[in-house]
């Protein structure tokens, strides 16, 4: 059994500190939310009134928390009273730069540190199935693998600190893009005649063919699973697409990196958002391309 401490307790961290719990292991946890504590305790955690306090004695630090702002202020509290020999682990997906920043806090205490940003939304981290893309050195890794098998099916080192947050970035760029250009076709589907069925029947057996149209198709009916069959009830919330695009585009700018697509799908998302959608699955753009939300 390894002591282990859990900072950030919301959507994904109360349920990711539960499989923990239920492998056995003892878990300290905090949140500022009392809500968010009072369920982690009904699971199993122990929780406690300070990060301070939850640190204290762990041998893992793991924090799950909205932005690199929230992930540098907590690493900078904790890492002086951390005992010498913790893994820090940020499951948070933050910004590139905040994620190097936090392992340099660590680096100046000679810590283990890896940014393991997760795929999989809330499902995932309730059914432990999450993937997991982290950024680190070998060691650190490789001591952390054992514990994110616990909350994820996938674990992937995507190289030196940053490329875990890096890959996911990149990862949401492609998923905004490709959910934008299925709705689109959908759109042009229904104005031509066509039947989702048949555009589906199609488009997924051929050069058209992708994850958001095959896994998270943004009309009801051909495939039975995704949001729109459930009034696009998320999944994955639009407001966090955007949070993701917008990392991208900041990333983009910061390295020169020319993403055009990337830009205008974190355009549209925005007036998606700002219409008031946030809480909608990202799908539901569909419905913005259709004109329904102006
Ligand atoms: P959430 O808002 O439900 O949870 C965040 C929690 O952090 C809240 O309970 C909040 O009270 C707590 N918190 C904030 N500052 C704190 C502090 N200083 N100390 C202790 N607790 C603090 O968000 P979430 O959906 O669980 O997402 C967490 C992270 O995971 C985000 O970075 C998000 O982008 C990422 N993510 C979310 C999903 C998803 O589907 N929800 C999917 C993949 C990644």
């Amino acid at each position: 059994m390894t002591t282990i401490a859990f900072i950030g307790l919301g959507n994904m961290g109360g349920p990711m500190a539960a499989n923990l719990v239920k492998a056995d292991h003892e878990v300290i946890g905090f949140d500022l939310s009392p809500a968010s504590c009072d369920q982690a305790r009904a699971d199993g955690v122990t929780v406690v009134g300070s990060a301070l306090d939850a640190v204290r004695n762990a041998d893992v630090v793991i924090t799950m928390l909205p932005a690199g702002t929230h992930v540098l202020s907590v690493w900078s509290t904790i890492i002086p009273i951390v005992k010498d020999d913790v893994l820090l682990i940020d499951c948070s997906t933050v910004d590139v730069d905040s994620a190097r920043k936090a392992h340099a806090l660590a680096r100046e205490r000679n810590l283990l540190s890896l940014d393991a940003p997760v795929s999989g939304g809330v499902g995932g981290a309730k059914g432990a199935t999450l993937t997991f893309m982290a950024g680190g050195s070998e060691a650190a890794f490789e001591r952390a693998k054992p514990f994110l098998s616990h909350m994820g099916k996938r674990i992937v080192h995507c190289g030196e600190a940053g490329a875990g947050q890096a890959a996911k970035i990149c990862n949401n760029m492609i998923l905004g893009i490709s959910m934008i250009g299925v709705a689109e076709a959908f759109v042009l589907g229904e104005k031509l005649g066509l039947s989702h069925q048949a555009l589906f029947d199609v488009a997924s057996t051929s050069s058209g063919q992708c994850w958001s149209l095959t896994t998270y198709c943004p009309v009801p009916g051909p495939v039975p699973t995704s949001p729109a069959n459930n009034n696009y009830q998320p999944g994955f919330a639009a407001a966090l697409m955007l949070k993701d695009l917008k990392l991208a585009q900041d990333a983009a700018l910061d390295t020169g990196a020319v993403t055009p697509l990337g830009a205008e799908a974190a355009q549209l998302y925005a007036l998606f958002n700002g219409d008031g959608h946030g809480g909608e699955d990202f799908s539901a753009i569909i419905n913005f391309l259709r004109g329904r939300t102006a």
